[in-house]
C-alpha cells in the first residue's frame, strides 16, 4: 500500500449505507484497490445482506443468485464490517456517517415506485409490481401483505423484466415454484389462486418493450400456458421500424412473432401481450377492481425525439436538488442511475464510484476531529442506539438455518421472513 503525501496514515474509512449489490461490490472494488488502505462498513436495514439478489430476483431464478458467493467473500474480508438491522436516518444519520467516517456512499436503491396517476389506482387489487415482488420474495415489510387472485384475469402494467417476472409467477404451476425459495407465504396463496389468464400490457409498442431476450422466450416455455399475440399488433410504424436495428429489439419482435403464428392449445393458463395502450381508469366493484378502462395510443415523436430517463455517470451527491456538490458522499447503483441494468451491471457503476472516490480520498484533507480515526466509534453508537444491530457472523448463522431448513425439502432453502424470528435465530448461535 501506498500513502500519497496528504492521506492519513490509517485506513480510509469508508461507510456503504446498503448491503445489496451496489454497495456490496463498491466494497469490494474499494478494499481490493492497490493504492489506499482502506476500511468499509456496510450498513443496511434488513438483518439480511444482498439486497435485491434476496428480495427482488425471481425464486424461480436461482442461477442468477450463484453471485452471492461473491458477495459473502466480501462480507467475510478482513476491511469489511456488516451492521445489519440499522435504519439509516433512524438508527444512523447522514450527520453520524460524516462525522465518523471519511467517505459515505449511498447505495440504497430506488425505494420508490412510479404511479400510473390514474382514477382508482388506490382501489383493492391494484398493486405496485414491486410490493408483490417483495411479497413472494418474503421480505419482512411485505410479508402481511395478501394479494386478491381470486379473479380469473390479472392485468400486469409495463413490458419491462420485473412485469415478465410477475406475469411468470402469476402463471406457473405452484408445484414448480415450490421447488425454490419463494417465501412459503406466497406459495400457499399461489396455490389458492384462481388467476387463468395475465395480460401484459405496454402502452408503447412491441419495438418499445424493455425485456431482455431470454425472459421474453422463457414466457414462451411455460408449462401449460397458451401465449398470445395478435399479428396484427406487431406491426411497426416507420419511427418504430428503425428502433429494429438494435439486436435486442430485432429478437424480441423474432419471438414475438414466433408467438403470434402459434396456435393456441386449450392449455390450462394463458398469457396475452397487448400493445400501445394504457390503463386510464380502475373501475371498481365492492372496493376492489372489477374492470380496467383501457385507452389505445400511437407513437408520436416529440419535437426532440423520445427522452429517456438516463444516469449522468457522475456518482456524487448533490446537498439539495441544485445543490452544491456534497464532499465526500457518493451514490451508487439504482440511486445513482435509475431501475436499470442487471445485477452484474452494478459492479461497472461500483468501480466506477470507487475510483472516485480513491481519486477524491488523494485530495482528503487531514481530520482533526478525531471520530473518523476510531474504528470502534461506530461500535459504541450502534450498542447505544440499536443494540439489536446483526453482524456479518450473526447473518451466517441464519443463512445456515435457511439453507438446512431448504436441504430437507428439497429446495435452495427456506427464508425466514420475520425479522424478530430472524434476531432469535442468529442469537441461538448455530441452532434452529
Ligand atoms: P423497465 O425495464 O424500465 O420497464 C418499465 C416498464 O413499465 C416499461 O415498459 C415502461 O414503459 C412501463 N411503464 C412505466 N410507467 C408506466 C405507466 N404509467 N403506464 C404504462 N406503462 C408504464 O423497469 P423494470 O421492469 O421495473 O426493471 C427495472 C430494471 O431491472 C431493468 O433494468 C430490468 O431489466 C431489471 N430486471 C432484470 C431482470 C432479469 O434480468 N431477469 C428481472 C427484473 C428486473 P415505457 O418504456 O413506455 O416507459
Amino acid at each position: 500500500m501506498t500513502d500519497s503525501p496528504d492521506s492519513p496514515a490509517r485506513p480510509l474509512r469508508v461507510a456503504v449505507v446498503g448491503a445489496g449489490p451496489a454497495g456490496l461490490f463498491a466494497a469490494d472494488a474499494l478494499v481490493k484497490n492497490k493504492s489506499f488502505d482502506v476500511s468499509v462498513d456496510v450498513f443496511e436495514r434488513w438483518p439480511t445482506p444482498y439486497g435485491l439478489v434476496r428480495e427482488g430476483v425471481a425464486p424461480d431464478h436461482q442461477s442468477i443468485k450463484g453471485v452471492t458467493r461473491v458477495f459473502d467473500r466480501v462480507l467475510q474480508h478482513p476491511a469489511v464490517r456488516f451492521f445489519g438491522n440499522v435504519r439509516f436516518g433512524e438508527d444512523v444519520t447522514r450527520e453520524d456517517l460524516t462525522r465518523i467516517y471519511d467517505q459515505v456512499a449511498y447505495a440504497v436503491g430506488a425505494q420508490t415506485d412510479r404511479r400510473m396517476g390514474i382514477p382508482g389506482e388506490d382501489l383493492g387489487g391494484s398493486w405496485p409490481a414491486t410490493d408483490f415482488v417483495r411479497w413472494y420474495n418474503g421480505q419482512p415489510e411485505c410479508a402481511d401483505l395478501s394479494f386478491e387472485l381470486s379473479a380469473e384475469r390479472a392485468i400486469v402494467v409495463g413490458n419491462g423484466n420485473v412485469a415478465v417476472d410477475v406475469a411468470r409467477i402469476l402463471l406457473t404451476d405452484p408445484e414448480v415454484l415450490a421447488r425454490t425459495d419463494i417465501a412459503d407465504h406466497a406459495l400457499e396463496a399461489l396455490r389458492q389462486s384462481r388467476v387463468r389468464e395475465v395480460v401484459l400490457l405496454g402502452r408503447r409498442g412491441p419495438a418499445q418493450a424493455k425485456f431482455t431476450n431470454v425472459e421474453l422466450k422463457e414466457l414462451g416455455r411455460l408449462d401449460g400456458v397458451d401465449v398470445v399475440v395478435a399479428p396484427e399488433e406487431l406491426e411497426l410504424d416507420y419511427a418504430s421500424a428503425s428502433a429494429v436495428e438494435e439486436k435486442r429489439v430485432a429478437r424480441n419482435l423474432e419471438i414475438l412473432h414466433e408467438y403470434a403464428a402459434r396456435e393456441t392449445t386449450d392449455a390450462p393458463r394463458r398469457l396475452t401481450f397487448r400493445f400501445l395502450a394504457s390503463p386510464v381508469e380502475l373501475l371498481a366493484s365492492d372496493g376492489g377492481v372489477a374492470a380496467v378502462r383501457l385507452e389505445k395510443n400511437q407513437l408520436a415523436q416529440s419535437d426532440d425525439g423520445y427522452l429517456v430517463a438516463k444516469g449522468t455517470g457522475e456518482g456524487r451527491v448533490l446537498a439539495a436538488p441544485e445543490g452544491e456538490l456534497a464532499a465526500g458522499e457518493y451514490a451508487v447503483g439504482w440511486i445513482k442511475r435509475g431501475p436499470s441494468g442487471v445485477i452484474g451491471t452494478n459492479k461497472a457503476c461500483a468501480a466506477e464510484t470507487a475510483a472516485r472516490m480513491l481519486e477524491d480520498a488523494e485530495r482528503l484533507p487531514a481530520r482533526s476531529d478525531g471520530a473518523s480515526t476510531d474504528p470502534d466509534a461506530i461500535l459504541a453508537l450502534l450498542s447505544e442506539r440499536c443494540p439489536d444491530y446483526v453482524t456479518a457472523d450473526d447473518w451466517r448463522r441464519l443463512d445456515e438455518v435457511e439453507l438446512a431448513r431448504g436441504e430437507s425439502g428439497g429446495r435452495p432453502r427456506v427464508k425466514v421472513v420475520r425479522v424478530n424470528e430472524m434476531l432469535d435465530l442468529m442469537r441461538k448461535r448455530g441452532e434452529g
